[in-house]
């Protein structure tokens, strides 16, 4: 049985919580252990999926799917998860299962389907235990689904999404109190990630907040083992001893978590501290010497000594949160730090440049543009202005998934005078429906987990740009979409230098277009964001970045 961390937050959200558990993650595997990562949210939501983008960012797709079954009348697949994830599988470089996260939706509601068919009969169904026990069950189930991997696994890291003290939180707390109670004092460790304030005036790091969430905690019957404090600046030992004294733990295991330079430093800063000795030696696992950390320390260098600077247009709706396309920005950022760059996104409000005169200049600033995925009607005319302006001007150009679409209705419109041509997603009664609903989306009402998600393999078409690129003529991405470009009019714009060069397996399905009388204009309907990793960037990012980096060196 592998062992369990728990990782809670306290103070307020926000604050790092997921990169600091990706960061503990990534030094066990320096370690040489097998990792496991999990995330409950204690939302009602079944999933992310419906979530707006704006108020949680974006979710993040997994390669795999997870068939959630609690009761017969009850079937539902889903790949989407928590943005986390994606931070999870950047650190530790390897795909992690949807059912990893758990949410208070999937937890309720099978209890009560349960209830329906008869399971707790003659019994009062309550929160304790029956919800509790649902909980547990579902951590026995990921470890049980470890087990059979390869080596097996060696621990599992759960991380507690909002803060202690939230109402819809405390189920999944008791659980965690029951579960550490019902294992061996060495099979389990808490973590608690607060934040310590640094009051500007005075110069001093605040601990009293941190004092008061630890309090909370042991009132729910939980004691942190280990304290990681978020902070501007490294906390002192004045503070880290304040803080031991009141959280009951050793003052080695008061862990700072500064500003830094570069975030994927988190996990070396947490070395320097001792964070990987403490937790084996409390978790009884030998510990073994770390290996693969000066790898990481290059490429964490690589981020921090770029040579170049690159700014990239990002023209979407959602320009008020950075979280929205942190999968994207992270794409480049990694491609970049690969080929010496740093590479800036800018947001473009494109419900602007709907409007505006001077839309093309505006766009020509920039190195390239990479046009988003997305959802619904608004913003989208300046998406597919943008698109044109880049056809226009041979802009380097990247679309991913709506972006691809909207590239193709601009083609469409502009190069082969199909007048108002569009998706039928944006306007359903458009003379030219260029992109129109996937065939087994036209039965499906249902919004939750429906849409066509996860790995699937893609053909890619031999002497294209995407086959230089990959190197390959199968791969597999993934995928999260209702819609898709038509055969027709994609043949049709063959003549305007229009190439399909990719497809599904079965050849109907268009995967990614490229313009071949174009620098670099590519448009992909996979999102090749959500396998990028900072020291293995994705091929598609990697080659997008270089187009534009050279066109950039050569001016
Ligand atoms: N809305 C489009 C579709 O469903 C694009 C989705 C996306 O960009 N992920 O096909």
């Amino acid at each position: 049985m592998p062992k369990f961390i728990f990782v809670t937050g306290g103070v307020l959200s926000g604050i790092g919580k997921g990169h600091t558990t990706a960061s503990i993650a990534k030094l066990l595997q320096f370690r040489g252990y097998e990792i496991d990562l999990v995330k409950v949210d204690p939302y009602l939501n079944v999933d992310p999926g419906t979530l707006n983008p704006i108020e949680h960012g974006e979710p993040f797709i997994t390669d795999q799917i997870y068939q959630f079954n609690p009761a017969p009348s009850f079937e539902y697949t889903t790949a989407e998860v928590d943005q986390d994830f994606g931070t999870y599988e950047r650190f530790i470089g390897r795909t992690i299962h949807p059912r990893n996260n758990i949410t208070s939706g999937q937890v309720y509601l099978s209890v009560i389907l349960q209830e329906r068919l008869g399971k707790f009969l003659g019994k009062t169904v309550q929160i304790i235990p029956h919800i509790t026990d649902e909980i547990k069950q579902r951590f026995l189930e990921i470890a049980k689904a470890g087990e059979k991997k390869g080596n097996g696994l060696d621990v599992i890291i759960v991380e507690v999404g909002g803060t202690v003290g939230d109402i819809e939180a405390a189920p999944f707390l008791e659980a965690i109190r029951q579960f550490r109670l019902e294992k061996g004092r060495c099979d389990t460790l808490l973590v608690h990630v607060t934040l310590v304030p640094l009051l500007d005036t005075v110069g001093e790091l605040k601990t009293k907040p941190t004092q008061h969430s630890v309090k909370q905690l042991l009132s729910l019957g939980l004691q942190p083992d280990i304290i990681i404090a978020r902070s501007q600046v490294s906390l002192t030992k004045e503070a880290s001893q304040k803080i031991a004294l009141h959280s009951n733990v050793a003052s080695e295991a008061v862990i700072s978590n500064p500003d830094l330079k570069e975030i994927y430093e988190l996990p070396l800063k947490f070395y320097e501290q001792g964070l990987d000795a403490i937790i084996l030696q409390r978790l009884e696992m030998t510990a073994r010497p770390p290996s693969g950390m000066e790898a990481w320390r290059e490429v964490v260098n690589s981020f921090i000594n770029t040579t170049f600077n690159l700014r990239i247009a990002m023209p979407g709706k959602y320009v008020q949160m950075a979280d929205t396309y942190v999968s994207i920005n992270e794409a480049l950022r990694h491609a970049g730090a690969h080929l010496g760059a740093n590479v800036s996104i800018e947001m473009v409000d494109s419900e602007k440049l709907e409007r505006v005169d001077d839309a093309k200049e505006r766009l020509l600033q920039y190195d390239g543009i990479l046009l988003t995925p997305g959802f619904g009607t608004r913003g989208t005319e300046g998406m597919i202005r943008a698109a044109w302006i880049a056809i226009e001007e041979d802009l380097p150009f990247l679309g991913i998934c709506f972006g691809a679409q909207l590239l193709f209705v601009a083609l469409c419109r502009y190069a082969l005078g199909m007048k108002n041509a569009n998706s039928t997603e944006l306007d359903s009664k458009t003379p030219y429906p260029v992109v129109d609903l996937l065939p087994e989306q036209r039965e499906i009402e249902e919004k939750g987990g429906t849409m066509r998600l996860a790995g699937h393999s893609i053909k890619i078409m031999p002497k294209t740009k995407l086959q230089a690129i990959y190197k390959k003529a199968k791969i597999r991405e993934r995928f999260r979409h209702r819609y898709h470009l038509m055969w027709d009019p994609a043949r049709a714009a063959e003549k305007e230098g229009l190439v399909v060069s990719a497809t599904d397996m079965s050849g109907k399905i268009i995967n990614a277009i490229e313009l071949k009388n174009r620098y670099w204009m590519i448009g992909t309907q996979f999102h090749p964001e959500y396998t990028s990793r900072p020291d293995l960037p994705n091929p598609v990012y990697l080659a997008f970045t270089k187009a534009m980096l050279g066109r950039k060196i050569k001016d």
